[in-house]
C-alpha cells in the first residue's frame, strides 16, 4: 500500500505567521510599519500610545487620508497594497511601504483593530483581526484618519513572545523608531506616550534643527554644523557634529533616504571615510543626514524590513557624500572645550566621593598652567581621554551657525607673536583675545607632518632624504617578500627600500619631511598595514595609514624644549593646514578655555 503523502501546502494563517517573522520581530517593528503607513497616508499628526513597551498595546492614530469600506476589507490581506500596481512601479518607489505585508503580518500575531474614516465619508469603518481571523467590516464613529490598535503581540506565538526583552528595552527601541521618523519628516507632528506618560513629542512646524534639539538636547544641537550639497538631482542636507561629540555606539547616527531611516553599508563607509583622520578608532560620529534622490536611482526592495537599500550609482554617490561631509566637518569647532575638562573632572570627583573605591588619577585642571609645580607626565593629565567622556552641560564652544569669532580662526594681526608658555616641554599655552589655548605640541607637529606629506604624495613630489648608510631591518621571510613586492609603490611615497637577504630589508631613503624618523618602527607598521588590508600601498586607506604611521614615527616633538620662535613657527604652520585641530590619530591638538569657560569655572555666572 502507498504511504500517505507527506508534503502539503500550509494553511494560510501559518504562512502569514511565517511571513510575519520577517517583518515583525518586536514591538518596535510594529511601530515602524504603522508609522510608515500613517506617513504614506499623508498624516501631519501621528500619535503613538504604548503599554508595557508595546507588548500589551501599540496604538497608532493619524490624521491621514483614511480608508473606505472596501479598503478595510482588504487591508489585512497579504500582498494587498494601494502603493504599487504593476512591476514597473517597483523601479521607482516613492512611498515608505509597498510590499503590502505589514498589516497582514501584524494581524496574524496579535489582536488588532483598525478604524478609519475618509474626509468624504460621514461615518467611519472598523474591522477586527485576531491572530489572522478577520471579522466583518462594521460602521463606526471615528475621527478623520486611521487608528490601528495592536494588542498582546505574539499572544499566539509563545516562542516569539518569550524573546521579548524587558519593558524598558522594548520601549527604548520603539522610542528610537519614533525619533528617527520624527527626524526624517518635517511638517509632521509626533506624540509618543508610554503607559499613559508622554515620552516624546515634536510639533509639525519644527524643522530638523529643532527636532534634533528636542530629541538630543541643546548640547548636541548647538555644536552641529549644517551640511548642504547637491549633485545632479541628488541632494544632501542635515547636520554633522564635531568629532569630540562622537560616541561608542551608532545611536546618534542617522541617515534618511527620501524620508526612510536606514542603515546601509555604503553610508557607513561614507562616515568612516568622511571622518578619517578626525576620529579615534572605534568611535562613532554623530550625524543627522537626509538624502533626497530620484527613487529610480535606488532599489529599496532588497530587505523585508526595508532598512537596507541598493544604490544604482554607488561610486558617484559615495564621492559626493564624502566630499560634502568633509567640507562641513572642517568647519566644525574641533578644539576640545576646556570647560568640559573642568566639569568632567568635577563630575569624577563627585563620583569618587560618592563611591569610595579606587579611582584612576583625576585630571587636575590647575596643572595645565602650573606655577612652579613639578611638570607632570602627559599621561597623567588624561587630556586625551576626555573627549570620550559624557557631556552634560552646554558646551562653551562657539555656537553652530554663528560666524566664528574672527580672532580665533582668521586673525587680523599676527596672533602668533607670543608670548607663549611651554609646560612640561609638551604643552604650549597661548593667550587668545577671549581666553587661552593649550596646544599639544607633539600632536600638532604630527598633524603638520602628516598633512604636508599627504600633499606631497598627492602632487607626486615627495622629497626624499637618502640615508648615507642604509638602515637594515630584520623581518620574517614572508614580510621581506611582501615589502619587496611593493617597493616601487612605496618609493612613490618617499619610502625607498629593497630586500637585503632573505630576512632583511634595507631602507635607503625616507621622506625628507620626517624629523628623526624611526625606520624600523615605520617598516614594522608598513608590514602590519599591508598584511591587514591585503591591498597595495597606494590604495587610499592604506596610504592614509602609512602616512599616519610615518608622521607618528618621526616627529618626536614631545619633550623638546622650544623657544618662542619655534613655537610661533609651529603654530603658524598649523594654522595653514586644512585642519589642525586633531592629530592624524584624531586626538585633539588643542584645548581651549574661553572667557565664558573661565567665568563658569570661577562661578562668576
Ligand atoms: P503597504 O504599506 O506595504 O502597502 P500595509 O500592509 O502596511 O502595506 O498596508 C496595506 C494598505 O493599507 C496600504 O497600502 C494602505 O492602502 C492601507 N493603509 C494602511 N495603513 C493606513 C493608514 N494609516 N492610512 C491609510 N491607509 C492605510
Ligand atoms: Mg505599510
Amino acid at each position: 500500500m502507498d504511504a500517505p503523502p507527506i508534503v502539503r501546502v500550509l494553511p494560510d494563517h501559518v504562512i502569514d505567521q511565517i511571513a510575519a517573522g520577517e517583518v515583525v520581530e518586536r514591538p518596535a517593528s510594529v511601530v515602524k510599519e504603522l508609522v510608515e503607513n500613517a506617513l504614506d497616508a499623508g498624516a501631519t499628526r501621528i500619535q503613538i500610545d504604548l503599554e508595557e513597551g508595546g507588548a500589551r498595546l501599540i496604538r497608532v492614530s493619524d490624521d491621514g487620508s483614511g480608508m473606505g469600506r472596501e479598503d478595510l476589507e482588504l487591508a489585512f490581506a497579504p500582498h494587498a497594497t494601494s502603493k504599487l500596481s504593476g512591476p514597473e512601479d517597483l523601479l521607482h518607489i516613492a512611498s515608505l511601504g509597498f510590499r503590502g505585508e505589514a498589516l497582514a503580518s501584524i494581524g496574524s500575531v496579535a489582536r488588532c483593530q483598525l478604524t478609519s474614516r475618509r474626509p468624504e465619508d460621514a461615518l467611519g469603518w472598523r474591522v477586527v483581526n485576531e491572530g489572522g481571523r478577520l471579522g466583518p467590516v462594521l460602521e463606526a464613529g471615528a475621527p478623520l484618519g486611521t487608528a490601528v490598535e495592536v494588542r498582546d503581540l505574539f499572544y499566539n506565538t509563545p516562542a516569539r513572545r518569550r524573546f521579548l526583552k524587558k519593558t524598558g528595552t522594548e520601549f527604548s527601541r520603539c522610542l528610537d523608531v519614533v525619533q528617527r521618523a520624527a527626524l526624517a519628516h518635517d511638517g509632521v507632528g509626533f506624540v509618543l506616550s508610554h503607559d499613559g506618560q508622554r515620552a516624546f513629542d515634536v510639533e509639525p512646524a519644527m524643522d530638523l534643527a529643532g527636532r534634533i534639539r528636542r530629541t538630543f538636547g541643546a548640547e548636541v544641537a548647538s555644536a552641529l554644523e549644517r551640511v548642504e550639497a547637491r549633485d545632479g538631482t541628488s541632494r544632501l542636507e542635515g547636520y554633522v557634529a564635531p568629532p569630540r561629540l562622537s560616541r561608542r555606539d551608532t545611536s546618534r547616527q542617522m541617515w534618511f533616504l527620501n524620508g526612510r531611516a536606514l542603515r546601509d553599508r555604503l553610508l557607513s563607509a561614507v562616515l568612516r571615510e568622511g571622518y578619517r583622520g578626525f576620529l579615534v578608532e572605534h568611535r562613532q560620529p554623530v550625524v543627522f543626514l537626509r538624502i533626497a534622490m530620484d527613487p529610480a536611482l535606488v532599489d529599496v526592495n532588497v530587505h523585508p524590513m526595508k532598512s537596507e537599500v541598493r544604490f544604482r550609482e554607488e561610486r558617484r554617490l559615495f564621492g559626493f557624500l564624502v566630499n560634502a561631509l568633509r567640507e562641513a566637518l572642517r568647519r566644525t569647532d574641533m578644539a576640545t572645550p576646556g570647560m568640559s575638562l573642568v566639569e568632567g573632572a568635577a563630575r569624577r570627583e563627585a563620583r569618587a566621593a560618592a563611591a569610595p573605591r579606587p579611582m584612576p588619577a583625576l585630571p587636575d585642571p590647575g596643572v595645565l598652567v602650573p606655577r612652579g609645580a613639578p611638570p607632570r607626565t602627559p599621561e597623567r593629565l588624561e587630556v586625551r581621554e576626555v573627549p570620550g567622556a559624557p557631556w552634560s552641560a552646554a558646551p562653551p564652544a562657539r555656537p553652530a551657525h554663528a560666524a566664528p569669532p574672527e580672532t580665533l580662526d582668521a586673525p587680523a594681526r599676527d596672533e602668533f607673536a607670543g608670548p607663549f608658555l611651554q609646560v612640561a616641554r609638551t604643552y604650549l599655552v597661548r593667550a587668545l583675545p577671549d581666553g587661552f589655548e593649550v596646544v599639544d605640541q607633539h600632536a600638532l607637529h604630527e598633524r603638520i607632518t602628516y598633512e604636508t606629506l599627504r600633499a606631497e604624495v598627492r602632487a607626486g613630489s615627495v622629497a626624499v632624504q637618502r640615508l648615507l648608510v642604509p638602515e637594515l631591518v630584520e623581518l620574517a621571510r614572508s614580510e621581506v617578500e611582501l615589502l619587496g613586492g611593493h617597493a616601487p609603490a612605496l618609493a612613490r611615497l618617499g619610502i625607498e627600500l629593497e630586500p637585503f637577504g632573505p630576512t632583511t630589508i634595507a631602507v635607503h631613503g625616507l621622506p625628507a619631511r620626517l624629523r628623526r624618523p624611526d625606520a624600523a618602527g615605520l617598516v614594522a607598521d608598513l608590514v602590519r598595514v599591508l598584511e591587514e588590508s591585503g591591498k597595495p600601498p597606494d590604495a587610499d586607506e592604506v596610504l592614509e595609514e602609512v602616512l599616519h604611521s610615518a608622521a607618528c614615527r618621526s616627529s618626536v616633538m614631545a619633550g623638546d624644549e622650544l623657544g618662542e620662535e619655534a613655537i610661533a613657527a609651529l603654530l603658524r604652520r598649523g594654522a595653514q593646514l586644512e585642519s589642525d585641530q586633531t592629530c592624524p590619530h584624531a586626538r585633539p591638538t588643542r584645548v581651549r578655555f574661553t572667557l565664558a569657560d573661565l567665568e563658569r569655572a570661577f562661578h562668576r555666572r
